[in-house]
């Protein structure tokens, strides 16, 4: 049984706006809704009010525009999936949308909605991460822009306001020589939460070295971590074997994962080191093609 709540329907962002300025904190938005609905049956949320996003023309849309890629926050993930934008620019997302839960769940599941939740495990984060995204925050008041690293806090904790919604999420055009990759293990090869996942971009200078190296890596923490030893001991070095097996190394070394249902502590810190060698290594073979 779901607990009694009222449905606002707003029909533009202004709308909305107005209405969370109203109604905050009592007023959650819905979009989705393949957390909200869950969370409500299960009791672990009772909000006076849900507020549909899920009609806002202007959460919707992925665009370039001034050096960058900008998705609206209410872009589903299985529009990630076929989106040529994406897949030229923001490939470590669409590897990430394809492993997201069922088709059903992509249908109707939201990047905004996959931030605002910040499970450790979000699919998105990683690969937005070391995409080096930043998500758009708007109120009535305007809107401020946040880097995702900041953004989430911890376990289910953001940094937005009540009275903000997520519009979307822009990360700069990866350059030309570069490379990325998303690596997720779960306890099944489809439809499973992450045990443990990862994302990587390296950027490669004239010389075939590491110029820039982005890793990040989720369901080890109480939020997303960038393993940024392990970038540093990357920097000018060409991504041989060795390079990349003391990088995994130095990467695990940051997580702080927990026991719980889908795997061990231990487990998942060995299971860290080895995505992150095959990650990297899988982005090394790119530079041969
Ligand atoms: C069967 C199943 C499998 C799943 N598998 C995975 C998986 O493999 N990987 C994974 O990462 N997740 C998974 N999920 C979790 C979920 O599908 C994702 O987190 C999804 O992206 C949430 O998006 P939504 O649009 O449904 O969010 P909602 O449930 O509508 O909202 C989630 C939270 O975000 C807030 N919110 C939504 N939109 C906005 C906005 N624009 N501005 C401000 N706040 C907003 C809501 O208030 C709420 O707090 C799964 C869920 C189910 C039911």
């Amino acid at each position: 049984m779901l607990p009694e709540f009222d449905l606002l329907r707003p029909n533009t962002l202004p709308e909305a706006l107005a209405m969370l300025a109203e109604h905050a904190p009592d007023v959650m938005p819905l979009a989705g809704g393949t957390n909200v609905i869950v969370e409500l049956r299960d009791s672990h949320k009772s909000p006076k009010m849900l507020m549909d996003v899920g009609k806002l023309r202007e959460l919707c849309g992925i665009r370039r525009d001034d050096g960058h890629i900008i998705i609206g926050g209410g872009t589903t993930i299985a529009e990630l999936l076929t989106n040529r934008l994406i897949a030229e620019h923001g490939l470590p997302l669409q590897q990430a949308a394809a492993k997201l839960g069922n088709p059903l769940v992509r249908n109707r599941a939201t990047v905004a909605g996959n931030l605002v939740n910040a499970s450790p495990a979000a699919d998105t984060a990683p690969p937005l991460m070391a995409l080096s995204a930043e998500v758009e925050l708007t109120s009535q008041a305007g809107s401020r822009r946040v880097p995702l690293a900041e953004f989430i806090v911890g376990v289910n904790k953001t940094s937005i306001r009540p009275d903000e919604l997520l519009t979307a999420i822009r990360w700069p055009t990866p350059p030309t020589r570069s490379a990325a990759g998303f690596y997720k293990i779960g306890l099944r090869k489809a439809d499973a939460c992450s045990v443990i996942n990862a994302a990587a971009m390296i950027v490669w200078d004239e010389d075939d070295r590491c110029q820039q190296a982005r890793i990040a890596i989720g369901a080890a923490a109480p939020k997303p971590v960038r393993a940024r030893e392990a970038e540093a001991a990357l920097q000018g070095q060409p991504l041989t074997d060795d390079v990349i097996a003391e990088a995994a190394q130095l990467a695990a070394q940051v997580t702080q994962p927990i026991d719980d249902i889908r795997g061990t502590a231990a487990y998942r810190r060995r299971m860290a080191k080895v995505i992150v060698r095959r990650l990297l290594t899988s982005i090394a073979q790119t530079l041969n093609r």
